[in-house]
């Protein structure tokens, strides 16, 4: 690999990168987006990585420096190649940096390059495999992720982990996942198994959960779709990849062909007049910044962009009337992280309605005090993930935090694990789950 690969992402492979990006202040190519950022230093201290290390190259404002360096061949990638794969490795794609920034810089799209150039592979073999299998072998990823579910109910993901057999296998990841999944009844697994069977012959909405929604949390599942029938008759879209997963962990290219077929399937139906709700941030703001994998194809942008607008978020759904918050413990607080964050409708009016709802017992936490990283996404070292854990939810313990909304069914997960280690006295809810 030569110092000039990276130049190689505007001009000669459009398939594999980016070609530009769409920002708020219009489209530029990376190199541009890079040159972009004026080292003002706003995003800094809303890094978590540079929060944890303080080392300015880990900080947003470092990794631009860098990647522009590297483009403009002051830099070498070859001699430094240990550094750039830090770089790439220790950015959980938050957006957090972008959120604070004046110029709206997109820090997690160009660290989101120079992984793709650089080949980063950051999930384990096994677990890259069965992602994969998602879109190209359905039937055995459905077969198998079910299969692990249930063997999980009697125990014997327990005794893989204790045994050491999952290690033998290469399916260490399993311990963290197992961690990570609440107890569901059995009434709502069974109450959503029939759910999946129905369907609406004029649907006016479509509800596509995201991954993690319907495999481990299906309450979440329920709470949305009971959201959606209050004003619409919706149809469900289960086992319907968005490319989400390629674009952050594969390629392009694989990212691209995904959101094609959801585009065209959307559009198939009811002449693409209907809106698309997601129960997760990271699923809608990948959405809406669809037209971005088109760049070098004008037709399918235009696609991606009439698709984009009918993309709606589950609190989009939320009725005028009062909700009722029932036996919501108070204070709560609202965890706005999302891959790829950005100040938008949803997330204002989340932190609108819940302060309507319950004033003072409303806890408002900058972004810097209730975040949890998006870890299903960065997939950091063991070690900082924990770190990072404990630097969003220390905050939350010292406000005597009860309830913890999140936005998506991950942070959900995330939020379970490292509350049951660092405050089991707080509850995380999906922000769905309000209306109940
Ligand atoms: S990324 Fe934005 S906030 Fe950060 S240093 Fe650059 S211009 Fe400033
Ligand atoms: S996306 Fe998040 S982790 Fe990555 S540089 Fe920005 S703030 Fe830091």
């Amino acid at each position: 690999m030569n110092v000039f690969s990276f130049c190689d992402i505007d001009f000669k492979k459009p398939k594999n990168h980016l070609p530009s990006l769409e920002t708020p202040f219009g489209t530029r190519s990376i190199r541009d987006s890079l040159a972009y950022c004026n080292r003002c230093g706003l995003c800094l201290q809303q890094c978590p990585f540079y929060v944890l290390t303080q080392e300015e190259t880990f900080s947003p404002r470092g990794r631009n420096q860098a990647l522009l360096l590297l483009i403009e061949g002051k830099l070498n990638l070859e001699k430094n190649k240990k550094q750039f794969l830090r770089l790439a490795t220790t950015c959980s794609l938050c957006g957090r940096c972008t959120q604070s920034c004046p110029g709206k810089i997109p820090t997690p799209q160009h660290l989101l390059e120079l992984r793709r150039l650089l080949k980063v592979r950051f999930l384990p073999k096994t677990l890259q495999l069965l992602l994969q299998w998602r879109a190209d072998f359905p039937t055995l990823f459905y077969g198998l992720t079910q299969s692990g579910l249930f063997l999980r109910r009697w125990g014997v993901v327990k005794l893989l982990r204790f045994s050491g057999l999952a290690n033998l296998l290469g399916c260490s990841w399993l311990h963290q996942i197992d961690r990570m999944i609440p107890p569901t009844k059995k009434a709502i697994r069974k109450k959503w198994s029939i759910l999946k069977k129905e369907q609406e012959e004029k649907p006016s909405l479509i509800y596509l959960p995201s991954l993690e929604t319907e495999l481990f949390l299906p309450d979440i599942a329920i709470s949305a779709w009971t959201l959606a029938t209050q004003k619409h008759r919706p149809v469900l879209w289960t086992r319907t990849p968005t490319g989400l997963f390629e674009y952050v962990y594969g390629n392009v290219r694989k990212a691209r062909q995904q959101l094609k077929k959801l585009i065209t399937r959307h559009a198939q139906l009811q002449k693409g007049t209907l809106p698309l709700v997601t129960d997760s941030m990271d699923v809608y703001n990948y959405l809406k910044q669809a037209a971005n994998l088109f760049e070098n194809y004008p037709g399918w942008k235009r696609k991606a962009v009439q698709f984009s607008q009918q993309v709606l978020f589950v609190t989009d759904l939320f009725p005028q009337k009062k909700i009722n918050v029932g036996a919501i413990a108070t204070p709560v607080a609202l965890d706005t992280s999302a891959l790829f964050k950005t100040e938008n409708t949803p997330s204002k009016n989340t932190q609108k309605i819940l302060s309507t709802l319950f004033l003072k017992n409303f806890v408002y936490c900058d972004d810097r005090q209730a975040d949890l990283p998006a870890f299903g996404y960065g997939f950091v070292s063991k070690n900082n993930a924990n770190q990072l854990r404990l630097l969003a939810f220390r905050p939350l313990v010292k406000k005597e935090i009860k309830t913890l909304f999140v936005f998506s069914g991950w942070a959900l997960m995330e939020a379970f694990a490292a509350g049951k280690k660092h405050a089991p006295q707080i509850q995380a809810m999906h922000i769905a789950q309000l209306n109940g």
